[in-house]
């Protein structure tokens, strides 16, 4: 069942290793996601409904799971790195998602609600408890189309690469004339071997 938001603030200083206006954002944003999909016990009884993605990697990203139980290595978390202080919420049973992107004016609502807190984390921090869902964040009913190879759960063959023999899950091989090759053998790599 949902907790009220104290108790996952605890929860999100803990994992997260501080609390800060980006904590209380993402646990708003996350309770917000599970309320508009109806989904009453997301880390519990409904933690097979939800796959949320993710559009940046920042202090807000941290809490999310903390409400929802969505996690990476469940693969029930997704990241997209669109650098935007936005999520989708997928509920997996009904079918629907909806994105939610935190506005850009909710630091501009904290220093008119709280211009006597000189600190801005903690001006913040008390107007991002305090202030409304919707005006927090923008709402988006989307369509998220969720592959059989990215549900939690997925089993499926692992292949090779045919460049550099690393064994690839999930279909994220590439095939390039013929080749079944990874993503980094197919121009993708972040790193340049030494
Ligand atoms: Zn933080
Ligand atoms: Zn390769």
């Amino acid at each position: 069942m949902l907790k009220p938001l104290s108790e996952y603030e605890i929860l999100a200083e803990q994992a997260h290793g501080h609390l800060c206006a980006g904590q209380i954002l993402g646990l708003r944003m996350a309770l917000f996601g599970v309320k508009l999909l109806g989904i009453e016990d997301p880390a519990g009884a409904d933690r097979k409904r939800l796959v949320t993605y993710i559009e940046i990697d920042r202090c807000a990203t941290d809490a999310i799971p903390i409400v929802t139980g969505c996690r990476l290595g469940k693969r029930a978390l997704k990241f997209r790195d669109f650098g935007k202080v936005a999520a989708t919420f997928c509920d997996l049973r009904e079918g629907r998602a909806v994105r939610l992107l935190a506005r850009d004016d909710a630091k501009r609502r904290a220093r008119e609600l709280y211009p006597q807190i000189a600190n801005k984390n903690e001006q913040q921090m008390k107007a991002y408890r305090e202030l409304t869902d919707t005006e927090l964040f923008d709402t988006q009913w989307v369509r998220v189309t969720v592959g059989p190879e990215d549900l939690p759960g997925y089993k499926g063959p692992s292949v090779r690469c045919a460049e550099c023999g690393e064994g690839i899950n999930f279909k994220r091989e590439i095939l390039v004339d013929g080749r079944v090759l990874c993503r980094a053998c197919a121009g993708e790599r972040y790193y340049q071997p030494l």
